[in-house]
């Protein structure tokens, strides 16, 4: 397949709109081209240093302060000018700054989401990160991974490949090893080629590497396409909609004080504009976007340590509002660690240590469990490799001194039928004795129904309805006890030839093996924390539905009047059934992922946020359709990782709660945050708009503003930004996602603290006009505010008082407090500083002593009803 003929279907991928039914839709094809290979596209899309720092002046807010600092130069006032300058030019610095550690953050995410790849090094089996894949490599291939370089098939087991993202196609791909003729490479055929992007949906095959990175055909794409990619979250994006509106209104009224100023009170036009800029300068939250972007990425950093990893920041806020968490079982509720319990065979039930290889039905049963298995032991080193209910059946073996590659050596596999959750089984061919024979294992259901004949000592008989009413019966009794049951069969085959999914049928029932798979017992407490926080757990399993049952019972997710339904009565249900039912079912049992994606439209037709976990190739739609879609980074597949918007590092259920606490914690540090700018902001507006009503001098000067925004406000924001999330936390209900961070409670807030530092602060003013003038006024009116501003941090920490929060609880926001009083004092009192910071040199100690007996006023009645608030 030639560039060209990528170009062109890449072209066509983006412009098709219809969705697949199994596989990925057009567009998320052409979104993945976007996303995927950090190293690819990102390469293509990285802006220079200049031009960020460009477009840190491209904003309203830099505009009026430009106007702010003409109009000081015209006003003669060359320091505040100077000032203003230097600010303007550090704001841009540190907004840089900021743009590229939030750059490196997320790139530092995407290394750890980003897929690995197995690759014969020296000969071995090593799993590596996929970047450093080179070409001559010998990569492995199995379902589940995403091809992360192009390359040339040398070995292949059926292997069929999704290469939507390349073409647009969602149908899987069959590929040979065969060379191709040269009428094939004439049609542009590359049928024993796999490309870099695309997923492989079923089989396995060992691949030559021919090309990696930007010299892939994806590559080629990517430098190709210059797509910018969208980054903002819908909450950063109400935000800056909020603030765009906000600088608008102000405008207007800043328009309409310098007017009243002109016309009513007969100021001069110098002083009435100065008294518009100061409107404008106090009421911008200049930070709040670089705030809200530093709590988003700390959040996601934080998330990351405790074994979350965030693919996307909108995942953050709808973390918050998760009302239904959907859990796999197997891994992710339970430890995965199988151990084998109990066997049927010729009509009985015997402990595993009876098990006796002189018993032919016995030892039948136990070369199958070995045979039709992929898991490798060993023992002296205690490292096993495979599905852990494959390592179990190795190891039953090993007990008894039967080594699975002894056997396996003695009678190789011919040919496979690989296990698929859909099938639930898995079938081998071996050669026992000259006969072709076909071992098969897998769940009960999928086996008996196609067994025929059973196996006993007595040899072959026909699987009577009492037989297999015997059968039924043990694996429900097994069941009951939370054990995972899988059952085995046999089929003597006419010919040596490769296994067609036809030929899982007529089966001679071997047994049944059971193991146990014991709860998390963190599981436990998070399933309980969840459910008083207003979460329910739903367990969702391809396991039996008595197993399911049983262990969901353990975990505290199934209760009394609860139902669990198995994929079949599910199909049966209509929706507006399953809408009925749907509170009360909390296992969903032998399930195939399309049931998944019904589960999650079903949830989210009821308005709940649903995360929905996966592992599977198939799962990657229900991932998608999730509002968090989540992979399992130790067993998850690599196509389920790249459709999931967070990733377990630990694949387990407790970190899902865990980030679902830490989602609920950023969105309130975001909420406190927003509230403590805004509300000193206010303050700013209130004493401003004051004045300029009573013809009073300016009480502040743009620099003094500017300063108390850009620094003096950031720093104790942030700190709340840092606040630690606590438990308390589950001890609501979800946030309804549909209402607006900026509510009309917490505008209440913002109004009424707000009013409480202008009082104090214009109290300053008063003191200080009445101690000496107007010069005075400002100085005291300037430092009250930025003095309270500080103190009101610790209001602002959370809902709770400073002696129910407490001090230690979060040492950031005791230093941003002594930072910001340190800078404050300098301004107040360093040469220099002083005289560019227009401080008048009557400002003294007592004057201090003053400004931080008001200071300190809002944030001790702000306490005081807390803790009133708190007593009741
Ligand atoms: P979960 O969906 O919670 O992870 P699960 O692991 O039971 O649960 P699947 O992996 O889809 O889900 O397995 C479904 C059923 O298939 C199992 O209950 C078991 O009977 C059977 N099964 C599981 N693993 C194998 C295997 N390696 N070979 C054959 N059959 C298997």
């Amino acid at each position: 397949m030639t560039q060209d003929y990528f170009r062109k279907t890449a072209a066509e991928a983006l412009r098709a709109q219809n969705t697949s039914e199994q596989g990925l839709s057009a567009q998320e094809a052409a979104q993945r081209l976007q996303t995927y290979g950090k190293n690819k596209l990102s390469e293509g899309k990285k802006k220079s240093i200049v031009r960020i720092f460009a477009e840190q002046f491209r904003d309203l807010m830099v505009c009026i302060l430009m106007i702010a600092a003409i109009i000081s130069a015209c006003s003669g006032n060359v320091e505040s000018t100077i000032v203003i300058f230097v600010v303007l030019i550090l704001n841009a610095v540190l907004g840089t700054v900021q743009y590229v550690k939030a750059e490196k953050s997320l790139e530092s995410l995407k290394t750890m989401a980003s897929p690995t790849a197995k690759v014969l090094r020296d000969g071995a089996r090593v799993e590596i990160d996929s970047a450093l894949v080179v070409p001559g490599d010998i990569v492995l291939l199995e379902a589940g991974d995403m091809v992360t370089a192009d390359g040339r098939i040398l070995e292949n087991f059926s292997l069929k490949v999704n290469e939507s993202s390349l073409t647009g196609e969602s149908e899987g791909v069959d590929k040979q090893t065969d060379v191709i003729d040269a009428e094939q490479v004439a049609l542009g055929d590359q049928k024993n080629m796999v490309f870099s992007g695309s997923l492989v949906t079923y089989g396995r095959a060992s691949v030559l590497v021919t090309a990696t990175g930007m010299h892939t055909e994806l590559g080629k794409i990517a430098a190709l396409m210059n797509q910018t990619q969208q980054r903002k979250t819908p909450l950063q994006e109400s935000l800056d909609a909020f603030s765009a509106k906000l600088a608008i209104g102000i405008l207007i009224i800043c328009a309409g004080v310098f007017a009243l100023s002109v016309f009513r009170t007969g100021m001069g036009i110098l002083d009435s504009l100065m008294f518009a800029v100061a409107l404008a300068v106090a009421a911008i939250p200049e930070a709040l976007s670089s705030i809200v972007t530093i709590v988003l990425a700390m959040g996601t950093q934080k998330m990351a340590r405790q074994n979350a990893i965030i693919k996307d920041l909108k995942a953050v806020e709808s973390l918050g509002s998760v009302s239904v968490i959907c859990s796999d079982k197997t891994g992710t509720l339970t430890q995965n660690k199988m151990t084998p319990q109990t066997l049927y065979a010729d009509g009985q039930v015997i402990a595993k240590e009876q098990l006796e290889l002189s018993n032919p039905v016995q030892r039948m049963l136990l070369k199958a469990a070995l045979l039709a298995s992929d898991a490798t032991h060993d023992e002296d080193t205690g490292d096993s490799i495979g599905d852990p209910t494959e390592v179990a059946l190795v190891m039953l073996g090993e007990q008894f001194g039967v080594i699975e590659e002894v056997y396996r050596e003695q009678h190789p596999r011919l040919s496979e039928l690989a296990f698929d959750s859909d099938r639930k089984r898995m079938s081998t061919l071996h050669d026992i004795d000259g006969v072709p024979t076909m071992f098969t294992k897998g769940a009960i259901d999928s086996l008996l129904n196609r067994s025929t004949h059973v196996l006993t000592s007595k040899g072959c008989v026909a699987l009577t309805p009492q037989l297999r009413e015997q059968i039924i019966r043990i694996n429900t009794q097994m069941s009951e006890q939370g054990l995972r049951v899988l059952a085995f069969a046999y089929r003597e085959l006419d010919a040596d030839r490769p296994l067609e999914l036809e030929d899982e049928c007529s089966f001679t029932f071997l047994g049944l093996i059971s193991m146990i798979d014991p709860p998390r017992p963190e599981a436990i407490q998070a399933v309980a924390d969840a459910k008083r926080g207003g979460i329910k757990t739903v367990m969702i399993t391809g396991d039996h539905k008595i197993t399911a049952t049983a262990i969901a019972r353990q975990l505290g997710i199934f209760a009394d009047g609860d139902i669990a339904v198995s994929g079949v009565e599910l199909e049966q249900m209509t929706d507006a059934e399953l809408d009925r039912q749907l509170p009360h079912i909390s296992v969903y049992a032998r399930v195939s992922p399309e049931h998944k994606i019904r589960i999650v439209h079903a949830w989210q037709r009821r308005g709940s946020i649903v995360s929905m976990t996966g592992d599977g190739v198939n799962d990657a739609p229900a991932l998608k359709q999730a509002d968090i879609g989540v992979a399992m980074g130790i067993t998850g597949t690599e196509v389920s990782k790249d459709a999931a918007s967070m990733i377990l590092t630990d694949d387990n259920f407790a970190t899902i709660v865990k980030a679902v606490v830490n989602g609920r914690s950023v969105y309130e540090n975001i909420r406190n945050a927003i509230r403590f700018l805004l509300s000193g902001n206010t303050a700013g507006i209130f004493c401003v708009l004051y004045a300029s009503l009573l013809a009073l001098p300016v009480p502040f000067q743009p620099v003094h503003l500017l300063f108390i925004n850009l620094l003096t406000d950031s720093l104790p924001a942030i700190a709340i930004g840092m606040e630690p999330a606590r438990r308390g936390l589950l001890n609501r209900a979800p946030r309804d996602p549909k209402q607006p961070i900026l509510n009309r409670a917490l505008l209440c807030n913002i109004g009424w603290q707000g009013l409480l530092i202008a009082v104090v602060t214009m109290a300053a003013f008063y003191l200080g006009y009445q101690q000496h003038d107007a010069a005075l006024a400002s100085t005291m009116a300037f430092s009250t505010l930025t003095l309270a501003r500080l103190f009101h941090g610790f209001n602002c920490r959370g809902e709770a008082s400073i002696f129910r929060l407490k001090f230690s609880t979060n040492p950031y926001s005791n230093l941003a407090f002594a930072a910001g009083a340190l800078l404050l004092l300098a301004v107040l009192f360093v040469p220099g500083l002083k005289q560019l910071f227009l401080v008048s040199p009557q400002f003294g100690i007592s004057q201090l002593g003053i400004i931080t007996a008001l200071a300190v006023v809002p944030t001790l009645i702000i306490q005081t009803i807390k803790l009133i608030a708190e007593k009741r």
